[in-house]
């Protein structure tokens, strides 16, 4: 059996980052950058990347993505970057368009930086790229042959990012200990395809204990719209600690979820935090946690203002059959359904939904 351990050519974080962009684009010897931008923020955002890229900023060209991270997405940014001859991918956005970036990527086969603009998921230091249908459900996870050359965290850009966003990157992050767990405890591979690493197991804990410790104060810098340092430190859980720890260790019931909730249409617009949030309430109750335990963490989530419910989630209607119809997706199409050292089968899992959402509402 063998370990393996990935992560991203170089992370850098801090107030100010996105003006290092240049000089790492030299040491690539890149000659024309495609940046990839999300609409909403292109106009504050790229002059910034232009000024951070220096002298490379006459010959960039920039493409703006459409907001939803599908094959023919991919494939239309794919043919830009083509045409421009890019020797270089700058992903700037959110998750969708991270995503993206790193699809046209893998078509390319050239250098990818990711600038992520907020700090919503775990996906900017990860080779996975998830693809989803024009209605938003998941449709399938490719992988890019390496990690990000650069990931380049700019947390003067983040902390004025919405709240909302943060808080789902916290729901993110939370989860990871307890799916490593669960992973490693089963005999998984992690996403190298290999056992995980002493040091994969050491992050996903560090991840939790961190969020724990510091997200709520670094709630206070995102309404102030103020880097401190608890937002330094819940940055670097959100973004690097919980995008090493899922790959490097192995993800369980709680990510798995997010296929069954993402194919529910009034759960479809909940963010990826919001509903690893969910699902990693529905793996304690399974794993049965004791109360004081559960209590702990439902107080947390109360204070940070994390979903414990389906109708938190966005759903109106009857919860008994929208639990059974995750419970169903989830079963049949999560790949890491089975990585999970408790007893489970399709019904448990829809009994756990339903338990989780009645008992918080
Ligand atoms: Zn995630």
């Amino acid at each position: 059996m063998l370990r393996a351990f990935g992560a991203p050519y170089r992370y850098v974080q801090g107030r100010g980052a996105i003006t290092q962009l240049g000089e790492f684009a030299s040491t690539l010897e890149v000659r024309r950058p495609l940046i990839i931008i999300d609409e909403a923020i292109k106009d504050i955002l790229l002059p910034q990347v232009m000024h951070g890229l220096g002298h490379l900023a006459d010959q960039a060209v920039y493409a703006v993505f459409s907001g939803e991270c599908t094959r023919s997405e991919v494939a239309r940014l794919s043919a830009v970057a083509a045409e421009a001859k890019a020797d270089l991918i700058v992903g700037v956005g959110g998750g969708k368009t991270i995503d993206t970036a790193k699809g046209v990527r893998i078509q390319c086969k050239q250098p990818i930086f990711i600038v992520p603009t907020i700090a919503s998921n775990d996906s900017p230091t990860s080779r996975l790229v998830v693809l989803y249908t024009p209605e938003h459900a998941v449709d399938e996870v490719l992988r890019m042959p390496t990690n990000p050359d650069l990931v380049l965290v700019d947390t003067e850009v983040l902390v004025k990012a919405p709240e909302r966003f943060f808080i789902s990157g916290v729901g993110d992050a939370l989860s990871k200990k307890f799916e490593a767990a669960q992973c490693i405890g089963s005999g998984r591979n992690n996403f190298y395809d290999a056992q995980a690493t002493l040091l994969a197991q050491a992050i996903s804990g560090l991840c939790y204990d961190t969020v724990r410790e510091h997200a709520e104060g670094a709630l206070d810098a995102v309404r102030s719209r103020q880097v401190n340092d608890d937002f330094e430190r819940t940055v670097e859980a959100t973004i690097l600690l919980s995008g090493l720890a899922f790959e490097n260790a192995g993800l369980s019931i709680a990510h798995s979820l997010t296929r069954g909730l993402s194919a529910i249409p009034e759960l479809a617009s909940a963010l990826h935090g919001e509903q690893v949030a969910f699902g990693l309430l529905v793996q304690l109750l399974l794993e049965g946690r004791p109360s004081s335990f559960m209590e702990d963490l439902l107080s947390f989530y109360g204070r940070m203002g994390l979903p414990r419910t389906l109708a938190e989630l966005g759903l109106h209607g009857d919860p008994v059959p929208a639990a059974q119809l995750i419970a169903k997706i989830t079963w049949e199409r999560a790949p890491y359904i089975k990585a999970f050292t408790f007893p489970l089968n399709q019904d448990r899992l829809a009994a756990a939904i339903l338990e989780v959402h009645q008992s918080n509402s």
